[in-house]
């Protein structure tokens, strides 16, 4: 017997996010229905609202409701710095870091073409518009360490260059407080190759 069309329209689309297959968005749709009608229906409002009102912002991408995001128009950043992060999430993660204090790029994604995702996809245009208005001195790139992360970091890095800009990259290295003997290999061996005088 198949399941009532609303039903199996509710389990098809849960199946959008990412890492959810059939069997899961089906305990998904179950548990809303059965367990949770109030925190479903919120859900819908929040899905609807988010939908109608987050936008990207005009000057770094990132998400927000504003044309220009609060933190590209707050006046106690530095407009000589911008950052190139890959996602909001590894923005979060500079501005919790508070080490940064300049502005940002969100690439909304990495280079990876096998995904079909290339330059054009991740707004490239946009970003040497943006590191060439003049007021940036350096672009400090903030990809993750991943063969797609630095593919990403060197391809913006030749481009950026060839704008005559000053570009730079976030070093690898050991995590704080942590020890030799437990950081894989790879780490400790970029450490060495990075290191600097003191
Ligand atoms: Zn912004």
């Amino acid at each position: 017997m198949n399941a009532p069309s609303s039903l199996q329209e509710l389990i098809e689309a849960l199946r959008c996010l990412p890492g959810v297959g059939p069997k899961s968005a089906q305990r998904m749709a179950y548990h809303l229905l059965q367990r949770d009608q109030s925190g479903a229906a919120r859900l819908g409002r929040a899905l609807t609202n988010a939908l109608a009102l987050i936008r990207h912002c005009d000057r770094c991408t990132n998400f927000t409701e504003q044309p220009v995001c609060e933190l590209c128009s707050s006046p106690r950043r530095d407009n000589a710095m911008l950052c190139v992060v890959e996602t909001p999430g590894d923005l979060l993660m500079m501005e919790q870091a508070q080490c940064y204090r300049g502005q940002y790029f969100v690439l909304m994604g990495r280079l990876s073409p096998l995904d079909g995702i290339g330059p054009r996809e991740l707004h490239m245009d946009r970003l040497v518009r943006r590191a060439a208005d003049g007021e940036i001195k350096e672009v400090l790139l903030a990809t993750n360490f991943t063969v797609e992360g630095e593919a990403t970091a060197h391809y913006i890095s030749e481009m950026l260059r060839a704008k005559g800009l000053k570009v730079s990259r976030i070093a690898r290295g050991l995590p704080v407080g942590g020890e030799l003997e437990h950081v894989d290999s790879g780490t400790l061996a970029q450490a060495v190759i990075e290191r600097r005088e003191i």
